[in-house]
């Protein structure tokens, strides 16, 4: 009786087994037969499939097989208060019932895009005062394109529109935003650049700092670079510079020591304006609320978004300072209107999400959680630097990344770029960790909510993944 009972489990398990193998077969023809992946090998992905990630818990995301990964990148960057929090989504219905839509064009409002304004223009630093939303990182930095565009016109000094962005920047990938990022992968066959930018030296030291040369020196190269592209283009040409704290999407790169400071010193004597696209170090990712608090400078313009929902909606926000505002806020007098906006510009669904996004991060001091893990996390990655195939591990913060290399004492990358990195990824994935693999550089960026013990066990994990990648490489 025992032995016919557990075979019909056995068998009913087979079924469903068979049950989900059918649905997550469908599910990946239909994938592959419809639909067209952002920042995917399209015929690779013909091949391969997708990974169908069905639901989340805390740190954990879960295939639609049952299997378990550590979201080592918190999606893209992003999910800071995890992937179950509920109160995020009882927001969202409560306000979805009382006003699921407005907009905020022509004078109209409504509380939550109202109150999110006010509490960003309390947390972001002193000189940051107003805010306009946007539904992405790219949208803002088109718009703060556009701004700085109708400031300068509005100020009689219509040769002054150039901006200034650094090679491995990512600012999103609009016409303006895309032109602003500095990878070629983003570029290329797109036409882009398409707006007057020139992309400065990356400041990442390890990379592009020359046979000899003391991290100083090559902080001093770069300042003096930056003077240079002044002098010889016009400081009456430049409009803005750019810049994330710290390059994330393009490496997770933290800059030189005594960087941002030149940089500061350079824009404010040649009157050119200073953009802090703090996408992903913002919200206390690299222990400081901002990411331009850590390294000591104060933006005229700042960019935020991905944690400021923790990806639950999508919202992002210029945050502008206050004589900025004035100029553009007495142009839209002059013309009429301020004719700029989104039909979702401060969507009141995805501003009241932000809203308890931020009420939950300050209750649980999640920029602290961050502060108060970067030691060991730090010390996780740090450890692989002995790897044979790690170059550099390098970050801050909750945010970092090993850099693989074909030959460590000339720090040679791999001759195709990009397939240590794939291979590793998909070893993670066996070993239930996802990260980003940037080319050969594998990038971490875990949810703010992890804890010491989960920092360990994704550290354990990523130590499996290394070792199982020397013979998988070879
Ligand atoms: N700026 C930075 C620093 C980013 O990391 C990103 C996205 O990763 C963007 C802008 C673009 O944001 P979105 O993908 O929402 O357009």
């Amino acid at each position: 009786h025992g032995i016919e009972e557990s075979l019909e489990v056995h068998h009913s398990l087979q079924h469903l087994k068979a049950a989900m193998d059918t649905l997550s077969n469908s599910l990946a023809a239909a994938d592959i037969a419809h639909t067209l992946h952002p920042n995917t090998n399209l015929r690779l992905h013909e091949k391969n499939g997708p990974l169908v990630i069905a639901r989340g818990d805390g740190i954990h995301v879960y295939d639609d097989r049952g299997k378990e990964y550590i979201e080592g990148l918190a999606g893209l960057w992003s999910v800071g208060v995890g992937f179950s929090e509920k109160r995020l989504a009882d927001v969202a219905y409560k306000q979805m019932l009382k006003l699921p839509y407005y907009h905020t064009f022509s004078s109209k409002g409504h509380e939550p895009s109202i109150r999110l304004a006010e509490k960003l223009a309390e947390m972001t630093p002193e000189p940051l005062t107003r805010a306009f939303f946007t539904s992405s990182g790219s949208e803002a930095n088109d718009t703060i394109v556009k701004m700085v565009w109708y400031m300068n016109n509005a100020l009689g000094r219509p040769k002054k529109k150039k901006f200034l962005s650094r090679i491995k920047g990512y600012h999103g990938i609009t016409i303006a935003a895309g032109s602003l990022t500095g990878l070629p992968v983003n570029h290329k066959d797109f036409d882009l650049p398409a707006i007057p930018v020139h992309h400065l030296t990356c400041p990442h030291f390890y990379r592009f700092g020359t046979e000899g040369e003391s991290e100083a020196d090559f902080t001093a190269r770069l300042l003096a670079e930056l003077e240079a592209v002044i002098l010889s283009e016009g400081a009456d040409t430049i409009a803005a510079l750019i810049g994330e704290p710290l390059i994330a999407a393009g490496g997770v790169l933290p800059p030189p020591v005594g960087y941002w400071e030149g940089v500061e010193r350079i824009c404010r004597a040649n009157d050119i304006l200073l953009v802090a696209d703090e996408v992903i170090c913002g919200f206390g990712r690299l222990g400081t609320p901002f990411g331009c608090q850590k390294y000591g400078f104060t933006p005229d313009i700042m960019t935020l978004s991905k944690q400021i929902t923790s990806s639950y909606m999508p919202l992002a926000a210029i945050m502008l300072s206050e004589p900025i505002y004035q100029v553009i806020a007495d142009n839209s007098e002059k013309l009429g209107i301020f004719g700029h906006g989104f039909t979702a510009s401060g969507h009141p669904v995805a501003t009241a999400v932000a809203l308890e996004n931020l009420a939950i991060m300050e209750e649980r001091d999640l920029f602290g959680n961050a502060a108060r893990l970067e030691g060991v996390f730090q010390a996780g990655l740090r450890s692989f630097a002995d790897h044979p195939l790690v170059g550099e591990a390098r970050g801050t913060g909750l945010i970092g990344a090993v850099e693989l290399v074909a030959d460590k004492p000339t720090r040679r990358p791999f001759a195709k770029v990009g397939r240590a990195g794939q291979i590793a990824s998909a070893i993670g994935h066996e070993e239930g960790l996802i990260f980003r693999a940037i080319g050969d550089q594998l990038a971490l960026c875990p949810p703010m909510i992890i804890t010491e013990d989960e920092v360990g066990e994704l550290m354990a994990r990523m130590d499996r993944t290394l070792e199982r990648l020397t013979g998988a490489v070879a």
